[in-house]
């Protein structure tokens, strides 16, 4: 058995990181003494990816191939293994991943032998140090399985609060000099906790691990942290700054093991609104960047989101943050509701809030979200490359796909000459700092 775990590239400028959710694979791969390799297709051309995949396959003998699959990458995957059964037909063909998580039953398709919806990484092992002998994925938990009769999809996973094993961070080593975040550098990945509790409309990231959310131990976060050679982290989790307890105990340990890493985080807006006597710890331990998702400037797009949070806590937030020396990147989420008016009121509240780091999606009902039930039917395309908030998916309310489309763009032309400027200067961390310079 030979295996190999494929990324599928799409289309990003904002960033080239490692492929964490392969690389635990890869971990598990390792524990078990199965030769395997991961092919990430991020560090390689847009162009001939299928012919070089195909071509690996079959210089180099693999008998597995195991595809990690997005929202946007979910058509090209099932493509993929079609063509893949139709030249190998003996190639065993897996999929896994954030889509299939949520999705499982949509990549029961030809050429598929299985789908993993495990949320950790023990199903996948399992199964592949059974050699994919049937009867042992027959009592899986999160597996789709072809059969003669058919499909045959287990019951899903108990949800996860830790990793089993170690990942394999040879692909980051790999491809370090190519790993970057827009304008802030290369980044290693750390994972700390497991879904949301919260449940905003368009995201599905809550959907995950069952939507149940879990903590890993701290000190397993700080093993893995003090491991890495990288000096900037990035902690992927879809809310770092959740529990103030935790918050407080994990700058303590940060400081306590003299770990000198530079942190990234994700955020409510909420939890900087309402604790900014803990920010100074933060800044303390290392936090510079805080992706905040602010989403909106007016509190009727907030409720459409069912945010919880209100324009006043986005205000706070930001007005916090950079008291304490930490740099807000207001994430907003354009909705197709969104009036002229509604263009305009973002943009004066990013000038009146002196934002410079803004990241702008398009309202995208991902299948799995809340939004999703709700817009399936008004959905303009059902093609998986489009789901990736850089596309209208649902017909704006209040002008044309055109207009909106050029509204989209001329917010990053309105935000982002001086937020470049400023990164060339080098003052695009001082917060204090208001103009070009
Ligand atoms: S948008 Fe953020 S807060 Fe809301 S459900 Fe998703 S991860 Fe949680």
């Amino acid at each position: 058995m030979k295996i190999l775990l494929v990324r599928p590239k799409f289309f990003s400028l904002v960033a080239n990181l490692e492929p964490l959710g392969l690389e635990y694979l890869g971990g598990a791969l390792r524990e078990e003494g199965i030769p395997y390799e991961i092919w990430d297709e991020f560090q390689a051309p847009f162009a001939l990816r299928f012919t070089r995949l195909r071509r690996k396959i079959r210089r180099e003998r693999f008998t597995a191939v195991g595809f990690s699959v997005n929202a946007n990458t979910a058509d090209e995957v099932r493509e993929k293994a079609r063509a893949l059964k139709a030249e190998f037909p003996r190639l065993t063909v897996l999929v896994g991943g954030p889509e299939a998580e949520v999705n499982y039953r949509d990549f029961c398709t030809e050429g598929v032998d299985f789908v993993c919806y495990d949320y950790g990484v023990e199903t996948f092992r399992a199964m592949c140090a059974s050699g994919f002998d049937p009867a042992a994925a027959a009592a899986l938990p999160g597996l789709a399985r072809r059969t003669g009769d058919g499909w045959v999809c287990n019951p899903p996973a108990p949800p996860v609060s830790n990793f089993t094993v170690q990942p394999d961070r040879e692909p980051m080593r790999r491809s370090w000099r190519r790993n970057f975040i827009f304008g802030k550098g290369p980044h290693a990945l750390v994972k700390a906790s497991f879904s949301c509790p919260f449940r905003c409309a368009f995201c599905y990231c809550t959907m995950m691990n069952g939507g149940v959310y879990t903590q890993r131990p701290l000190s397993d976060v700080l093993a893995d942290i003090e491991a890495l050679e990288a000096e900037r982290i990035w902690l992927v989790d879809d809310d770092f700054l959740l529990n103030r307890e935790r918050v407080v105990e994990f700058c303590d340990l940060v400081l306590k093991r003299g770990v000198r890493k530079q942190f990234m985080a994700y955020a409510r807006a909420d939890f900087p609104a309402e604790h900014p006597d803990l920010l100074p710890l933060l800044y303390r331990a290392g936090f510079r960047d805080i992706l905040v998702g602010l989403e909106a400037a007016d509190d009727a797009t907030l409720d459409a989101y069912h945010k919880e949070t209100g324009r006043a806590v986005n205000e706070a937030a930001i007005r916090n943050l950079r008291a304490a020396g930490l740099v807000c990147n207001g994430l907003f989420v354009v909705s197709h509701a969104a009036t002229r008016e509604d263009f305009r009121n973002l943009l004066d509240f990013i000038r009146k809030n002196r934002l410079l780091w803004v990241v702008f999606g398009i309202f995208t009902p991902y299948k799995g979200s809340d939004a999703y039930e709700e817009y399936r039917d008004r959905l303009l395309t059902r093609k998986a490359k489009k789901l990736d908030g850089l596309h209208v998916t649902i017909r704006p309310e209040h002008m044309s796909k055109l207009m909106f489309y050029l509204r989209v763009v001329l917010l990053h032309a309105a935000t982002y000459p001086k937020l470049l400027f400023r990164i060339l200067r080098g003052t695009a961390y001082d917060t204090e700092k208001d103009g070009w310079w």
